[in-house]
């Protein structure tokens, strides 16, 4: 009895709790068919520009995934996005800051392509 005397005296508040959730929007959005905005701040992929890149292997040498191969023979850099924990140290590592951060990630997939830079001779 004491229980249910409880429960009536929240119901109002339950009500109208129930009714604001049913007017407002959604607090989540409809993924895979729409995709969040990243926070602000969010360590997402990178991407290398080949003008600055002296092929120094800096940032194959750090990667703790080894996500990143340098071919100083053949000018090239292979990235796997799909190994990369995201963690930017090479991005930090880089003397030559040509390595862009960005705040994508990359979605699921079923192959695991290989990003490809190539130094321009
Ligand atoms: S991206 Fe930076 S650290 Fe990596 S090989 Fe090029 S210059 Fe060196
Ligand atoms: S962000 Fe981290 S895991 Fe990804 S390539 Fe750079 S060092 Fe490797």
């Amino acid at each position: 009895m004491h229980i249910l005397h409880g429960a009536l005296i929240k119901m109002p508040r339950m009500i109208k709790r129930v009714l604001r959730s049913l007017l407002s929007r959604p607090a989540t959005v409809r993924y895979p068919f729409v995709k969040p905005e990243p926070a602000r701040g969010t360590r997402g992929g990178i991407s290398f520009n080949m003008d600055r890149c002296d092929l120094c292997q800096d940032c194959e040498r750090v990667c703790p995934s080894s996500s990143i191969k340098i071919y100083q023979d053949s000018g090239r850099i292979e990235y796997q996005p799909f190994r990369c924990i995201y963690c930017h140290i090479c991005v930090r590592t880089c003397m030559q800051r040509a390595i862009t951060p960005s705040e994508m990630v990359r979605g699921p997939a079923y192959e695991k392509s290989v990003d490809v830079y190539e130094v321009h001779r």
